[in-house]
């Protein structure tokens, strides 16, 4: 039976992504959306707040709302990428209604990640910052490698994305941070490096250095770097379509309706 599903945020890059994945999947029915109060495309039929041409078969009974609980009441799991704030009430009222979350905002803050892990008390939820399966991999790899290399192999994460990016670094590049961290058996929280400037004196061994790029329309590059003296292992992940991150939402979507409440990452929903 196909899976109900609905998108917290319909009018964003991804959430005009992932509504058009859901309508190409013969096993999710597309309920519709929610547009933030206030929005343009607040009364406007779906086409157009999906960007796709009047002739787009979309359901009739799919509904463009402001009200996240509104579409809740008929779906079976809803979507999310918005901005962090966004989605923890999102997941709030996701709880209250007994309703699964897939979430693939990023930027979370120690607190509002507290408050996704309350929320997940009562309902599954898939939280990943990187819902592709290369990456997925990357972070498995990265964990694998910094357990295999000593701390004498410096680790450091560079990445780079668009320009409209709002948070940095991204959380696909925390996330590896914390496989290295985990490989290590060390904390992220204490030994990640995220700025130098000026004299910022040698690097401490252990420490898992962070580096930043923003520019034009880049999808997402990561290269999680481990060098010693005589030699380099680089491993790389590059996105050129947002449709991976698209297509591994629904994957997790149509995967989440049949797990118990709980907190779950990409690693968990591809078996990995
Ligand atoms: P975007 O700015 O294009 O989209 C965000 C959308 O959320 C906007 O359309 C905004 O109007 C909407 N929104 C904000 N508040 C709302 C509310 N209360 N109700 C309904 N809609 C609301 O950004 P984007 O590029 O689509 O990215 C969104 C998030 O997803 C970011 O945090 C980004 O880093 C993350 N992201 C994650 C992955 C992944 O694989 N997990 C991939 C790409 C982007």
């Amino acid at each position: 039976m196909a899976v109900n599903i609905g998108i917290l945020g319909t009018t964003g890059r991804m959430g005009r992504m992932i509504a058009r994945e859901i309508l190409e999947d013969a096993h999710s029915r597309f309920m519709g959306g929610t547009v933030r109060e206030g929005s343009p495309f607040m009364d406007k039929p779906l086409h157009d707040v999906l960007g796709l041409p009047a002739n787009t078969a979309i359901p009739s009974d799919a509904m463009n709302t402001i009200s996240p609980e509104k579409l809740l009441s008929v779906c079976d799991v809803v979507i999310d990428f918005t901005r962090p704030e966004v989605s923890v009430h999102h997941a709030y009222v996701c709880a209250a209604m007994g309703k699964a979350i897939v979430i693939g905002t990023t930027g979370f803050n120690h607190d509002q990640v507290q408050m996704l892990a309350d929320a997940a008390n009562h309902i599954p939820i898939v939280l990943a910052p990187n819902m592709s399966v290369g990456v997925t991999l990357l972070t498995a790899i990265t964990e694998i490698v910094a357990q295999t290399l000593d701390s004498k192999y410096d680790i450091e994460i560079g990445e780079m994305h668009h320009r409209h990016k709002i948070d940095s670094p991204s959380g696909t590049a925390l996330a590896l941070g914390e496989a290295a961290a985990k490989g290590r058996n060390i904390s992220l929280k204490t030994r990640a490096v995220y700025d130098r400037k000026g004299n910022s004196g040698p690097r401490k061994r252990g420490d898992i250095g962070f580096a930043t790029l923003r520019g034009g329309d880049v999808v997402g590059e990561h290269t999680v770097i481990f060098a010693n003296d005589g030699e380099r292992v680089e491993l790389t992940h590059k996105s050129s379509d947002r449709r991976i991150f698209a297509q591994g939402a629904v994957v997790a979507a149509k995967w989440i309706v049949e797990q118990q409440p709980g907190r779950y990452s990409m690693k968990d929903v591809l078996g990995f």
